[in-house]
């Protein structure tokens, strides 16, 4: 797995120091919201979650972080698939809470679009856009 040069920054750094350039503003580990997600943008009422494939059981084919050792097979899959259940019921509960819930997974940091369209999907969800954000103005003038 030369491909990925891992550093020593979990993936969660990465997201966030990508955030923060982007001029994104987050509160981590919102302790008050189930599951106590990674990431949080109340402007955007929109949480983030950085998953590592292992530990989240990330089933995209293209995955080679998410294999299950050959060893205590059994054992893996339980706690895998019970971390995936506690998964989806804590984003099941934000999305009742009225929360957005994006999904980046560990696989996926190193890809530059990836983390773009994070973005991209953030900006469309700013609830304060009504009052003006740099970019606007080209609207105003059309
Ligand atoms: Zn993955």
């Amino acid at each position: 797995m030369s491909l990925v040069k891992q550093k020593n920054t979990r993936p969660e750094l990465v997201v966030r120091s990508f955030l923060h350039r982007q001029g994104f503003r987050f509160r981590l580990h919102g302790k008050s919201l189930p599951g106590k997600p990674d990431i949080v943008l109340p402007k955007y009422r929109a949480v983030i979650l950085v998953h590592g494939c292992f530990w989240h059981g990330h089933k995209a084919k293209s995955c080679k972080l998410s294999r299950i050792p050959k060893s205590h097979i059994e054992f893996w899959t339980n706690k895998i698939s019970s971390n995936f259940t506690r998964d989806q019921a804590n984003i099941g509960k934000l999305k009742t809470l009225g929360w957005k819930v994006l999904v980046i997974w560990e696989c996926e940091i190193g890809n530059m679009e990836k983390l773009v369209s994070l973005v991209e999907q953030l900006r469309q969800m700013d609830i304060t856009a009504t009052h003006g954000k740099p970019g606007s103005r080209k609207t105003m003038l059309q």
